[in-house]
C-alpha cells in the first residue's frame, strides 16, 4: 500500500488563521479541503508537502449565502451538499446536473466545490459549469481580497491564477434569470468524462439575451467556449443555430487521445453535447415562462 511521505499537520479554524499557516509554512504547505484528489497525488509522491493544512473546521468556508442578486458558495461546500440545496435547484440547474454525474456518493460526501476549481483537473465538472454560469472566484491572499472571473481562474490543466499564500474562499454566480444545463458522456456510471458540456442561457423574444458555455476534458481553453458564445448572442434560438454553435464549439477545443477515446470522437461529442444542453437550457427557459404565465 502506497503512503504519503511524512507531513506535518495543522488544522485552521478560521479565514485567518489558514491564511496566517500558509504564510508561515510558505511553499512548502498546501491546503487541504475534501483530500480526495490531494492525498492521492501525496500517496503517489506527485504532492509531497511539508505541512498540510486541513481547512474542514473553517466554518464559514461551508456556507451557502443567497442575496438579491447572487449566490456565494463556500469553497469547502461538499458536492453533495450542493446536490441537495434546493436554491441551487433553482437557480441553476446546472449545478445539480453536473453533480448527479460526478463520481460516487462517498466522493460527493467529501469532496469540495474549491477543491474540484483549485485542483483544475481538465476533466473537472464543475470547472465547466461554473464557466457557463460565468462565476466569479471571491479569493483572500495576505494582502487582503480580490475577485477574478471563474473563465479567468485557470492558467492550464492543474493550474490557476492561486498565488502561493492565497485561498479560494467562495464562488459567487450571479442571478441573472437564466435557465441551463449539464451533460456529460462517462465510459460508465462515475466515471470522469469522456466529454461534457454545459450551457446557460436567458432569451429574450425569441433571441438569444445572454449565453454562456463550458466544456471539459476536450481541451477548451480555460473550459470556455467565447467563439460560440458570441455566435449565439442576438440570434433567434433555433434547432440550426444550436447545432452550428455546436460545431463552432467543437472547432475550438483541443482533445487528445486517451482511453477514454479518440479525438475524433471526442469532438463529435464537445459539438453534440453543446447542442444537446443548448436545447435543453432553452427548453427549461421556455417552459419556465409557459409556468409563470399560466
Ligand atoms: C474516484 C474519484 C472519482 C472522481 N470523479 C470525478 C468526476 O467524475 N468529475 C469531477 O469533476 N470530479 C471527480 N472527482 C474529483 C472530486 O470532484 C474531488 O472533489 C476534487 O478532485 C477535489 O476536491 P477536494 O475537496 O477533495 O480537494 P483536495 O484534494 O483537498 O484539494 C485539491 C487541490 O486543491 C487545493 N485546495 C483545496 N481547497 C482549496 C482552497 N479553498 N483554496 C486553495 N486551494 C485549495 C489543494 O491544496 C489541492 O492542491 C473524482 C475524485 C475521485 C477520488
Amino acid at each position: 500500500m502506497q503512503v504519503p511521505a511524512q507531513f506535518q499537520y495543522e488544522k485552521a479554524t478560521s479565514v485567518e488563521h489558514a491564511l496566517e499557516l500558509l504564510g508561515r509554512y510558505g511553499e512548502d504547505s498546501m491546503v487541504v479541503a475534501g483530500g480526495h484528489s490531494l492525498i492521492p497525488m501525496m500517496k503517489l509522491r506527485l504532492a509531497q508537502p511539508e505541512t498540510l493544512i486541513d481547512i474542514n473546521g473553517v466554518g464559514e468556508l461551508s456556507r451557502i449565502g443567497v442575496d438579491r442578486d447572487a449566490v456565494t458558495i463556500g469553497a469547502l461546500v461538499r458536492h453533495a451538499e450542493l446536490l441537495d440545496s434546493p436554491v441551487i435547484g433553482e437557480h441553476f440547474p446546472i449545478l445539480h446536473d453536473a453533480e448527479r454525474v460526478i463520481a460516487d456518493p462517498a466522493v460527493r460526501n467529501r469532496g469540495t466545490v474549491g477543491g474540484s476549481l483549485c485542483q483544475a483537473d481538465p476533466s473537472e465538472d464543475l470547472a465547466a459549469a461554473f464557466v457557463a454560469l460565468d462565476g466569479v472566484a471571491l479569493i483572500q491572499g495576505p494582502d487582503g481580497g480580490r475577485e477574478v472571473r471563474v473563465r479567468e481562474f485557470f492558467t492550464g490543466p492543474y493550474s490557476t491564477v492561486l498565488d502561493q499564500g492565497e485561498l479560494l474562499v467562495a464562488v459567487r454566480v450571479p442571478i441573472r434569470s437564466s435557465a441551463s444545463a449539464y451533460a456529460k458522456v462517462e465510459r460508465r456510471s462515475g466515471d470522469w468524462a469522456v466529454a461534457s458540456a454545459g450551457a446557460a442561457l436567458r432569451l429574450d423574444d425569441g433571441h438569444i439575451a445572454w449565453v454562456g458555455i463550458g466544456l471539459t476534458a476536450v481541451g477548451a481553453p480555460a473550459f470556455g467556449a467565447p467563439t460560440a458564445e458570441e455566435y449565439l448572442m442576438g440570434a433567434p434560438a433555433t434547432e440550426e443555430l444550436f447545432e452550428d454553435a455546436g460545431t463552432i464549439a467543437a472547432e475550438h477545443c483541443s482533445p487528445v487521445a486517451d482511453q477514454r477515446g479518440p479525438v475524433d470522437y471526442k469532438r463529435h461529442l464537445a459539438a453534440t453535447l453543446t447542442t444537446r444542453v443548448l436545447r435543453r437550457a432553452a427548453a427549461r427557459w421556455r417552459g419556465r415562462r409557459n409556468h409563470e404565465e399560466t
